[in-house]
């Protein structure tokens, strides 16, 4: 079976050369193991930082390996006491057509409401993401104004339409006017800001005019200024993601004293420290997706090859929704 290793570390963006693709051989089962055959493979902007060799929250990537990654798959053999043939389930498989599993961490699916991909997205790892940071950190009334960037992705659309489920004025900001105009006529945020039209501070004031009280940062650096330039006393930030500095870049920022003056509250987060949240985050989540009141959007590259390009896309921002390999 196919799968992609890390070939060697970046320093500063990521091309196809970092990464190798290998042919090895299918492995026998031991007792108590069994084997996945990965339907769909998560792209997500936290493998930029596994390829680095620097501490961090988590150990890197090591070279040579199965580069890391959630996946979703069919059981095709099973010496586990737990699983059978035809179960479908959620692992960190990895790139790679195969997985073999002890079972630790795996979670069974059902795909009777819930289409399998989603898994990785609104029902998954991303979609956890928006819940706890919303919930858990942000904490918005009715009424308060939460901004989020990155609003067309697999975490932003879903923070925005929980968001206003909570009944909240929620805006946007996002890269150029496709997206924008998806974030507010499909996912019904109030509404949405496009950075690259190069008026941001002007636009996010028209769009937030009391002012915002919640920001779910998901990008840093000049989107992450202009909305604490927006900041009203006493606001929240849940500090998401950083993307913009994900390659190494300085991401400059020139709104810090405002943390002082609106006497603002502040959280970083991971979200898989957080695990005893998950099953009734994924429950609720779950049922949102299966009754139409929370929708997502995918970006699916075919075949494992295409994963690296995909990747590399989805750090550019070249991704519309959660970014997706297909493996069969
Ligand atoms: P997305 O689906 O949102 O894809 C990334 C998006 O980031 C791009 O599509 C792009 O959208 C946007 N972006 C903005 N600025 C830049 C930039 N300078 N370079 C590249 N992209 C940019 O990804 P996810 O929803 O999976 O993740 C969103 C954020 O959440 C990331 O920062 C990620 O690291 C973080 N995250 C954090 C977790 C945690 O536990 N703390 C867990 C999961 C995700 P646009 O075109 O609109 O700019």
């Amino acid at each position: 079976y196919q799968r992609i290793v890390l070939a060697a570390r970046p320093q500063g963006e990521v091309t196809p050369e970092h990464f190798r693709l290998e042919t090895v051989p299918v492995p026998e089962l031991a007792a108590g193991q069994l084997l996945v055959r990965n339907h769909y493979l998560s792209l997500d902007p936290y493998m930029r930082g596994r390829m680095n060799d620097a501490r961090s929250y988590a150990a890197p990537q090591p070279l040579g390996e199965t580069m890391i990654g959630g996946t979703v798959g069919e059981v095709v053999a099973s010496r586990h006491p737990s699983f059978a043939e035809g179960d479908f389930v959620a692992a960190m498989g990895g790139w790679a057509e195969l997985a073999v599993s002890d079972g630790t961490g795996l979670r069974k699916l059902d795909t009777a409401a819930v289409p399998l991909s989603a898994y990785l997205g609104a029902v998954g790892m991303p979609g956890m993401t928006a819940w706890y940071g919303l919930n858990r950190i942000l904490e918005t009334a009715p009424g308060q104004t939460v901004c989020v960037s990155a609003a067309s992705g697999a975490v932003g659309s879903a923070v925005g339409q929980l968001a206003k489920l909570r009944g909240c004025r929620v805006v946007g900001i996002a890269g150029g006017p496709e997206k924008c105009g998806y974030v507010v006529d499909e996912l019904g945020f109030d509404a949405c800001v496009d950075y690259r039209a190069g008026n941001l501070r002007a636009d996010l004031k028209a769009a937030a005019p009391d002012g915002i009280d919640g920001i779910f940062e998901n990008v840093g650096g000049e989107v992450f200024d202009a909305a604490l330039a927006r900041t009203n006393p006493f606001a929240r930030v849940a500090l998401c993601g950083m993307i913009a500095g994900y390659d190494g870049a300085d991401i400059p920022m020139r709104n810090v004293r405002l943390l002082l003056a609106n006497r603002i509250t502040l959280s970083g987060f991971i979200v898989t420290e957080h695990l005893d949240c998950w099953p009734a985050g994924l429950a609720e989540l779950g049922a949102l997706v299966a009754t139409g009141q929370l929708k997502y959007r995918e970006s699916v590259a075919q075949g494992l090859a295409s994963a690296p390009q995909a990747f590399i896309g989805l750090l550019k921002g070249r991704n519309f929704g959660k970014q997706l390999v297909k493996l069969m």
